[in-house]
């Protein structure tokens, strides 16, 4: 059975595609496709974002789909940068510019109120249009400095919790098991496991009323 991923974020594809690996689907990337459709991101929760990405390429595609959306919630900063994560800075703006900015803003906050949390809502679209959310949560700190090359985005500025070590310095496979996506896609491939089973064939999705 096909299971397009509807994202071109290279990142997140390569996380993804890591954690379905050995479930039986066979991945369909965008890149795979003609003519797939862009979403504006313009929701104004994570979710809302992921059911229009999602809702849009599995109308393209006639495929099962799966789409996400997913930030930084820093708690000393109201919850920002959220959904706008992408955008913190403006258009045209780096990795290294949004990771300032949040660093220069809570520059004078101590660590124990440096609390905030990745977030990220996987939103799964069966052929037949029926939608089904998960979400998943990484809590943590946030450092001093910028510290690591792994991942992407503002891993080099995010602690999980109980680390004292960045994203960025812990590398991809720590970042497998605990990240946000990672706890998302676990609930996302137990789903798929229960509705479709590992053939990918035991069961026909319905008809949204
Ligand atoms: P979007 O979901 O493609 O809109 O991206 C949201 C933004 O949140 C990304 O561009 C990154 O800056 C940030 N982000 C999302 N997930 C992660 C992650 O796993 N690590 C670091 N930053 C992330």
């Amino acid at each position: 059975m096909k299971l397009l991923l509807a994202t071109r974020n290279r990142h997140k594809l390569t996380e993804m595609q890591q954690m379905l690996e050995g479930t039986g689907w066979q991945v369909v990337l965008f890149s795979d496709l003609e003519d797939t459709p862009d979403v504006e991101e313009d929701g104004a929760t994570f979710e809302e974002n992921a059911r229009k990405k999602a809702r849009g390429a599995a109308r393209h595609a006639g495929l099962w789909t799966l789409a996400e959306d997913a930030g930084l919630e820093v708690d000393a900063l109201g919850g920002e940068p959220g959904v706008l994560s992408a955008r913190y800075c403006g258009e045209g703006a780096s990795d290294a510019d949004r990771m300032r900015k949040v660093l220069d803003r809570i520059v004078a906050v101590p660590d124990e109120r440096r609390t905030a949390r990745f977030r990220c809502v996987i939103c799964l679209v069966d052929p037949a249009g029926n939608e089904t959310c998960f979400e998943g949560r990484c809590e943590g700190r946030i450092s001093h400095h910028a510290r690591g090359s792994s991942g992407f985005g503002y891993d080099p500025i995010f602690m999980p919790e109980g680390q004292a070590l960045t994203f960025g310095e812990l590398g991809q496979s720590v970042k497998s098991r605990i990240s946000h996506r990672a706890r998302a896609m676990r609930q996302v491939i137990a789903f798929l496991q229960s509705r479709v089973g590992l053939d990918g064939q035991t069961q026909q999705p319905q008809k949204p009323e």
